[in-house]
């Protein structure tokens, strides 16, 4: 077990010189990321940091952010990376959930927090302030990690709910890493185009440090921006979320760029249609290979969308020693083909929600030989060949006049338009039906919205049938390109008294 501090070591030691973490015009290499580690680690030592602790930081993305990451596990704690788009209550609640005892704020967070008291000391992040921080501390008392001992604590992205701190044991980073194994990212550079507080993003920045490559983090999001980044670096892998790769790849010269030095592109976090994974597949160089999981962990499917071109509608199978199986209302296994909850359980999987003990035993399923699983909260079913088909989130299903509307196969359907760019289906209370679903789509085109419910309908089941079709600019969505149901039923609500 050498764990991420332990590797970054040897790569300062062997590859002294190397690139470890890009932004913009700032690098570290590994023999400064490995030096700065050390003084941070001290530092938070010497503040006090008790093993275990969770290390809170908000900000933008930076090599400095990265440093601080990096070196509150050096220390034995954990960092505890908070979504800089919070608004102020939010950020000083998940500050005092994760216990923090030091919190790094860059300059927007420290406007954002405004004059709310949070009881960890506040650590300025920008150079200047970093460096009278740093100043004098001597060298970290070594820490022994232990594959149960936190990692990180990860606060989920509240697409569905309030956010809550997911604690990731290095038993879990560990698997991510082992996992990073085939992907060669020994010589990789990795582009990373997702903030880094999300998992997402963590899944291939730590395997590209643990294995001595080069992580190029880049800012705000531009289609255009990332291509031009790509080109420069020769990246050779990417981690991005289906709506990047959609905006990437309705560039009109896409074609035009040099993207031969790619091998490997992973994509995650939401649904990603066949469609676009075929695209990319025909017009990108290297593979593409999907991962369907969760912060929580628990079972990874992944689908080699080069390798399997039959299967782009599914999310893939199982990763090896990851068990994947689906139950129904009452907590039974369905049979073979059925539509199921997902519930998973391998050697990555977090140990609780911080400080949520019911909240973690509502996530938690156990087999007949008390096997611990965690509930993945989506709902799907496996093909023929074992690849998972999923369908929905389980908070998403529309129950309608007692039957089950599963909202993708109708935005399947409202997909297959030519009227529709995008769009999503939700269920919204209904006197007659309990709830109805409705679809909002951004139009390709002037098709009034009549005449695609119209033609949409036609296609669909009595029981299916949308009861509204709204036009909107865009999809309302979360930092990292989730869709944010929530809030498009909120909408419908309001605009239909
Ligand atoms: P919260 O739990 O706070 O509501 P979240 O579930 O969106 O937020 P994550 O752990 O980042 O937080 O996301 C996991 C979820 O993302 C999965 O449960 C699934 O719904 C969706 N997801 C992940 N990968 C894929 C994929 N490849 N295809 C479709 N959906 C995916
Ligand atoms: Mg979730």
């Amino acid at each position: 077990f050498g764990t991420l501090p332990e590797l970054i070591a040897a790569h300062a030691r062997n590859q002294a010189n190397k690139l470890a973490v890009v932004h913009g015009d700032e690098a570290l290499s590994y023999a400064q990321i490995d030096a700065r580690m050390d003084a941070i680690a001290a530092a938070l030592q010497r503040d006090g940091l008790a093993k275990g602790q969770a290390v809170a930081i908000v900000g933008a993305m930076s090599v400095d952010y990265a440093a601080v990451f990096l070196g509150a596990i050096r220390a034995g704690g954990a960092p505890a990376p908070i979504a800089p788009s919070s608004t102020g209550d939010q950020m000083a609640a998940m500050i005092a959930d994760s216990g923090a005892g030091v919190v790094f704020l860059d300059a927007d967070a420290v406007a954002t927090l405004g004059d709310r008291t949070v009881a960890a000391r506040r650590v300025l992040l920008d150079a200047e302030a970093l460096g009278a921080w740093l100043a004098d501390v001597g060298a970290p008392s070594p820490v022994e990690l232990l594959p149960e001992d936190p990692f990180n604590i990860i606060y989920s992205s509240g697409t569905t709910g309030t956010p809550k701190g997911i604690v990731q044991p290095h038993a879990m980073r560990w698997e991510h890493i082992a996992r990073g194994d085939a992907a060669g990212f020994a010589d990789a550079v990795t582009m990373i185009a997702t903030p880094l507080y999300s998992n997402t993003t963590l899944v291939s920045f730590i395997p590209t440090l643990a294995w001595g490559g080069t992580v190029v983090l880049l800012g705000k999001f531009d289609a255009r921006g990332f291509l031009e980044a790509a080109e420069r670096h020769q990246a050779t892998h990417a981690m991005l979320v289906p709506v990047q790769y959609q905006r990437i790849m309705a560039l009109p010269d896409f074609d035009a760029f040099d993207l031969s030095s790619f091998r490997l592109k992973t994509c995650t976090s939401a649904p990603f249609s066949a469609a676009l994974k075929a695209d990319v597949v025909a017009r990108w160089p290297g593979l593409l290979v999907e991962y369907y999981g969760m912060t929580e962990g628990g079972g990874t499917c992944i689908l080699n969308a080069s390798a399997h071109p039959d299967k782009l509608h599914t999310v893939g199978q199982p990763a090896p020693g990851h068990d994947i199986r689906l139950i129904d209302e009452d907590g039974r296994e369905v049979a073979r083909g059925e539509m199921g909850e997902v519930v998973g359980r391998s050697g990555a999987m977090m140990s609780g929600y911080h400080g949520r003990k019911r909240a973690t035993s509502e996530a938690e399923w156990f087999d007949a030989q008390g096997n611990r699983f965690i509930r993945h909260g989506d709902v799907g079913r496996f093909d023929a060949d074992g690849f998972l088909i999923l369908m929905d989130r389980k908070k998403d299903l529309i129950i309608s006049g007692g039957f089950n509307i599963y909202p993708s196969d109708l935005e399947a359907e409202l997909r297959q338009h030519p009227g529709v760019r995008d769009c999503a289906v939700v269920g919204v209370p209904s006197e007659q039906w309990g709830e109805t679903p409705v679809g909002f789509y951004v139009p390709a085109d002037a098709t009034p919205a009549g005449e695609i419910l119209a033609a949409v309908n036609a296609t669909l089941g009595k029981t299916q049938r949308l009861a509204d079709l709204v036009a909107i600019d865009d999809l309302p969505r979360s930092a990292i390109g989730k869709v944010l149901k929530r809030e498009l039923r909120d909408l419908y609500v309001e605009k239909t008294p």
